[in-house]
């Protein structure tokens, strides 16, 4: 039986939501897993981040929002065959792109002295142990190679599952010209 695929993903600036979107693969995932076995997920393995192993193919949610997202962008780059821009986060910057409104200074003001719902008598902004904002929000592709996009917010689980299906099979995918998102 030949080697399976090996699969990782990653969550970077997005809300999660892409992942659960493979989460919903349903029977799918059973055909997914015997031609493929999933090396490392923030949802699926306890894999600490300079333990990640190589792998043929990355699927990546989010996009760069702050060091830490570019950081670990660029080290699972190298690690990985082909990586996936998957959901509009990653694929064009996504909701959180929005900040890109707004300097960073005023998005760190209004999180944590003007906002409703804080509590912050003292007026601090944490500066240590929380990664530095990048200036704006980028699309993966504006830090690391992409190989493939699959926008949506958040993809279909049917067009994902069938997209990864494909590329599993080593045959050409085409994607929906239509709606990509799962709602
Ligand atoms: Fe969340 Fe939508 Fe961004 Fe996916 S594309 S991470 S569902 S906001």
């Amino acid at each position: 039986m030949a080697d399976k695929v090996k699969i990782g993903t990653m969550w970077l600036g997005g809300c999660s939501g892409c992942h659960l979107s493979i989460a919903d693969f349903h029977e799918s995932l059973l055909d997914v897993l015997e031609l493929a076995q999933f090396e490392f997920s923030p949802v699926l393995c306890d894999t600490k981040y300079d333990e990640v192993p190589e792998l043929d193919v990355l699927i990546v949610e989010g996009g760069i929002r702050n060091e830490e997202n570019r950081e670990l962008a660029e080290m699972l780059r190298e690690k990985a065959g082909l990586v996936i821009a998957y959901g509009t986060c990653a694929a064009y910057g996504g909701i959180p792109g929005l900040g890109n409104l707004h300097t960073v200074e005023e998005l760190t003001t209004e999180a944590y002295i003007n906002s409703v719902s804080t509590y912050n008598d003292a007026g601090i902004i944490p500066n240590e142990d929380v990664p530095s904002l990048e200036s704006r929000v980028r699309p993966l592709y504006e830090a690391i190679q992409v190989d493939l996009m699959i926008p949506g917010c958040p993809p279909k689980s049917d067009v994902v599952a069938e997209a990864i299906l494909t590329l599993l099979r080593g045959e050409t995918i085409e994607l929906p010209t239509t709606n990509l998102c799962e709602v």
